[in-house]
């Protein structure tokens, strides 16, 4: 192991069942029930996620509530609040601004912390993530597990070990013997075909992995190869990354033929919108993103580009077709490209920082 890797201290937070248990935070008699958060069990949803009483049953998340509804007749379903876990987890991330401003979230109930700059609690990473935990469950009322190693392999891995409410760390010294009978499953990106996989070549270990060798791992496993032998001996480089604070948002095509007249571009303007506000809605469950402008964007067969914008505070279709109308008179000639996007104010308010 490398020194400067030793010196690093990585802290994984994962809020327990958080979904629920926020659930169940506003809804009290809901203590000690099994709780699924989704869609509603005679439809399609699947639950988006559930608490301990639920998982006894063998209720878990990604289930059809119809299949969770069949194992456990008294779950108690409530439909998903977005926004309310949103602010939540803006809260929490607040705390974990008070300790470092390297916070890398993976989700809005995990996050990777570097603390290794931190001179709170002694420098102690062990204590800082003891008094995060406590700090999210005196102004939450909801437990966290923490993992701290010293990287985010490690600190992922341990951050599951003491679940619920637990915490698990993993000291430089420590990580050789750690890592040499974990089970392959514990590594991220270590999915059930890649298991199934390792398993039928006898590999169950991450130690089994270290002895069949580099050579052997980027055979089998391709240019995955590579991070599972640095894995199988508990080293990882992957700098904990601040999420990029998004200026804007586009979907552009460009055709296999050129569209020959506005009627064309306009005919392909509702596939470009629904494709944008699926993107939209993906950016959205990372941070929190407030549209102040819309433009259209389109090359002529001659790739002569223009562009057209109006303030707005929300994607509009009609807007869109306004504009590609607009943009498409300065040029009336054939199309080869249409973009449409979004642009979005700076987050100016110190929760918006947090990026959720
Ligand atoms: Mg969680």
């Amino acid at each position: 192991m490398l020194d400067s890797e030793k010196q690093r201290k990585i802290i994984h937070i994962d809020m327990d069942c958080f979904f629920a248990a926020v659930e169940v935070r506003e809804n009290p008699d809901l203590k000690g029930k099994p709780v699924a958060v989704g869609g509603k069990p005679n439809t399609r949803g699947v639950v988006a996620a559930c608490n301990y009483e639920a998982r006894k049953f063998g209720v878990h998340s990604a289930m059809p509530m119809s299949r969770a509804h069949k194992l456990c007749p008294e779950l108690i379903t409530t439909p998903v609040n977005m926004p309310l876990y949103k602010s939540v987890s803006s809260e929490i991330h607040g705390i974990f601004h008070q300790y470092t401003d390297l916070i890398e979230p993976l989700s809005l109930d995990e996050a990777y912390l570097d603390v290794s700059d931190c001179r709170r609690c002694n420098g102690s990473a062990t204590l800082i993530a003891e008094e995060i935990r406590r700090k999210i469950f005196h102004s939450q009322k909801l437990t966290a597990s923490a993992g701290v190693a010293p990287n985010k392999f490690l600190a992922k891995v341990a951050s599951d070990w003491n679940k619920p409410d637990g915490q698990k760390v993993i000291t430089p010294d420590e990580v050789d013997d750690f890592v040499k009978t974990l089970p392959v499953t514990a590594i991220s990106g270590v999915g059930k075909v890649t298991a199934r996989k390792m398993h039928k070549l006898g590999l169950q270990s991450c130690d089994d992995l270290k002895m069949l060798g580099l050579e052997k791992l980027q055979f089998y496993f391709g240019s995955f190869g590579e991070s599972l032998y640095l894995y199988s001996q508990g080293i990882d480089y992957r700098p904990v990354k601040i999420r990029q604070i998004r200026k804007s948002l586009s979907v552009e095509d460009t055709f296999a033929h050129d569209l020959p007249d506005l009627q064309a571009c306009l005919g392909e303007l509702p596939a470009i919108y629904s494709e944008l506000l699926k993107r939209l809605e993906r950016a959205r469950e990372k941070q929190r993103l407030n549209p102040k402008a819309l433009f259209v964007k389109i090359r002529f067969n001659d790739f002569v580009t223009t562009s057209m914008q109006m303030p707005a505070s929300a994607p509009h279709k009609k807007a869109y077709s306004y504009l590609l109308t607009q943009a498409w008179q300065r040029g009336k000639r054939p199309v080869r490209l249409i973009g449409i996007g979004l642009q979005f104010f700076p987050p100016d308010l110190p929760e918006q920082l947090s990026l959720f």
